[in-house]
């Protein structure tokens, strides 16, 4: 494929513990494979044009302005809004940040990007397997596959953690113990006791690399998904907008 009829691709990373964007650069020479790759870490990137894809990693500092300014611009300039990684997606550890620290002490509150702009993937993980992100392009491309439906359907959802997993799987009787959540916690957070996770609280980050790793979680996530499309149709119907 020609470097001209490649979709353009923008990664910005709006702060944290840069986790995120170091891991997208794993996979960078397959990205630039499928993808025009425009990122800070590879030079300037122009936030007045517009991109086919925009991968967001970190969450916005709601004392910030200029962050949030920015996460408008990309949401108007791009077709396709990917939330890269737990504090992108779901908040994750800076849901705990209360500022004072050096060198933004005024900056106390935080929050993920899919609670103020609409997303239409996300990807939970702290950080998420970076293989995760092509194997998405390569679904959104091809219009189908199991990743297109769970990080649309992760998308609708703007909370996710241990506790979630605890309250809807285990103590609802649906976990199958099958330990996909344990390995996949990156705290050790999860222990199998009696063949079904259980939660130490104090370790959880609220990252929901559990929740989409869990097969049951993730299958109630992309009903409950499903559900909400059949809803917001209906109330079209009813307002008489047109759809789409
Ligand atoms: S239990 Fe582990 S994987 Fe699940 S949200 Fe907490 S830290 Fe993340
Ligand atoms: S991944 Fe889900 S089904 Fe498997 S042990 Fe964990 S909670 Fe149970």
């Amino acid at each position: 494929m020609s470097q001209r009829t490649k979709p353009e691709l923008l990664i910005y990373d709006f702060g944290g513990c840069e986790g995120c964007p170091l891991s997208i650069i794993r996979v960078i020479v397959q990205l630039s494979q499928i993808v025009n790759v425009s990122s800070r870490y590879l030079g300037s990137v122009d936030l007045n044009r517009s991109y086919d894809y925009a991968v967001l990693t970190g969450s916005i500092c709601l004392d910030s302005v200029r962050h949030v300014e920015t996460l408008r611009k990309i949401r108007e300039n791009a077709k396709i809004v990917i939330a890269y990684g737990s504090c992108a997606s779901v908040g994750g550890i800076t849901l705990y940040a209360r500022g004072g620290q050096e060198p933004m002490p005024e900056h106390r509150k935080f929050t993920s990007i899919t609670k103020l702009i609409d997303v239409d993937y996300s990807i939970p993980g702290c950080p998420p397997a970076p293989q995760t992100l092509i194997s998405l392009l390569s679904n959104i491309k091809q219009g189908r596959g199991y990743f297109l439906d769970l990080f649309k359907a992760s998308s609708y959802t703007s909370k996710l953690s241990g506790f979630d997993l605890i309250d809807e799987i285990v103590l609802t009787g649906l976990c199958v113990g099958c330990g996909a959540c344990v390995l996949s916690c990156p705290t050790n957070a999860l222990q199998m006791i009696e063949g079904h996770p259980d939660l130490i609280p104090e370790k959880c980050i609220r990252c929901g690399s559990c929740t989409v790793r869990c097969p049951r979680f993730s299958q109630l996530l992309m009903q409950r998904a499903k559900l909400l499309e059949k809803s917001r149709i209906l109330i079209r119907g009813v307002s008489g907008e047109k759809h789409g």
